[in-house]
Formats: structure tokens, C-alpha cells, sequence
């Protein structure tokens, strides 16, 4: 068994043992926050059956958003991309279920707008590479490094009844 760190309320941040329930980050960008997307986006993983568990606004600083995006600190977008993720609050949220690392990403769409496909997220409220609305961790170790950083006080472990109806 892997130990359960003590800010995800018990479980794994990326995995329960013996299971493929999975937590993952996603964010609601600064661009989202202006347009009024944030319910319109939280509403289509609720409803597909995913399980909210962390949830919040935050206005990044600089350092952070240079943090979050660290690997593409070499990209010649790399300072545009702080400054725009810096540029006004995000919503940080924590969402639990089967797959959902790789499903969230597929919600989202593909990075470049143009190629996300209408009925996705980016597909259907995005025009530009640098204005595409939300940020999904796209690995498991991706997943556990941004729920470290930006739920640092963990997230809440509860269970749904009605999960007896979403999962078999
Ligand atoms: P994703 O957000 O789909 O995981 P990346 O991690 O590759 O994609 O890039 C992070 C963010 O940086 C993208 O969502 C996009 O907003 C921005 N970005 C990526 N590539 C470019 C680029 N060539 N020019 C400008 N912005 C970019």
C-alpha cells in the first residue's frame, strides 16, 4: 500500500490502492473568471459523475504562476504566460473519480484551440492559444506535484450516495 499523505484527507493524492479512482487539478484561468465560465465549467464535470473534493479562488503571484508552469520556463511564451496567469484570480479545484486525470484532459480539449473539438471546453469557449480557459494536470505525477502546491491544506474526503449510480 502506498501511505496516504496527511493533506489529502487520507488518500493518495493521484490514486487509491486497488482502485483507478484518481485525483487530478484543474483551474478555471483568469480568462475563465472574466467570461462567467466558472459554473458553466464545474457544472460539466459534476454532472458527467466526477466528485468536487477541493475547491477556491486564488489570485496568483508571479512566483507562482512561474511555479505552476515550470516546465516551460525555456518557451519563449514562458513570461507571457506568468503574466497572464498572474493577471487576476483563478479557481483552483480538486476533482476525484475513475480516470479522471486523463477524462479531465479530455473535458478540456486540446491545448490549441483550433484543434479542440466543439463540445469540449477549450472547443467551445476558446479562440487563442493564450486565452484557452483552463489548466488540467496531464500525468499522475503531474496531478500529485500541482495538488501539493496549490491545496496545500488538503482537500475533503467525503463519499456520495449516489456514486452507487454513476459507478457499476
Ligand atoms: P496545456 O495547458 O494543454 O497542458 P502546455 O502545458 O503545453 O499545455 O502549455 C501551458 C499553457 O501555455 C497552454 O495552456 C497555453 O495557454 C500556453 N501555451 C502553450 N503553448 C503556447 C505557445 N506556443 N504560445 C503561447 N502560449 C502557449
Amino acid at each position: 500500500t502506498v501511505a496516504a499523505p496527511a493533506h489529502c484527507g487520507g488518500i493518495p493524492v493521484y490514486g487509491i490502492p486497488g482502485t483507478n479512482q484518481e485525483r487530478t487539478f484543474l483551474a478555471c484561468k483568469p480568462d475563465a473568471v472574466q467570461r462567467g465560465l466558472v459554473g458553466d465549467i464545474i457544472q460539466r464535470f459534476e454532472k458527467r459523475g466526477y466528485k468536487l473534493v477541493g475547491l477556491k479562488m486564488v489570485w496568483p503571484s508571479e512566483t507562482m504562476a512561474a511555479e505552476h508552469y515550470a516546465d516551460l520556463k525555456k518557451k519563449p511564451f514562458f513570461p507571457g504566460l506568468v503574466k497572464f496567469f498572474s493577471s487576476g484570480p483563478i479557481v483552483c479545484m480538486c476533482w476525484e473519480g475513475k480516470d479522471i486525470i486523463k477524462q479531465g484532459r479530455q473535458m478540456l480539449g486540446e491545448t490549441q484551440p483550433l484543434a479542440s473539438k466543439p463540445g469540449s471546453i477549450r472547443g467551445d469557449y476558446s479562440i487563442d492559444l493564450g486565452r484557452n480557459i483552463c489548466h488540467g494536470s496531464d500525468s499522475p505525477e503531474a496531478a500529485e506535484h500541482e495538488l501539493k502546491m496549490w491545496f496545500p491544506e488538503g482537500v475533503s474526503d467525503y463519499s456520495k450516495s449516489v456514486d452507487a449510480w454513476v459507478y457499476e
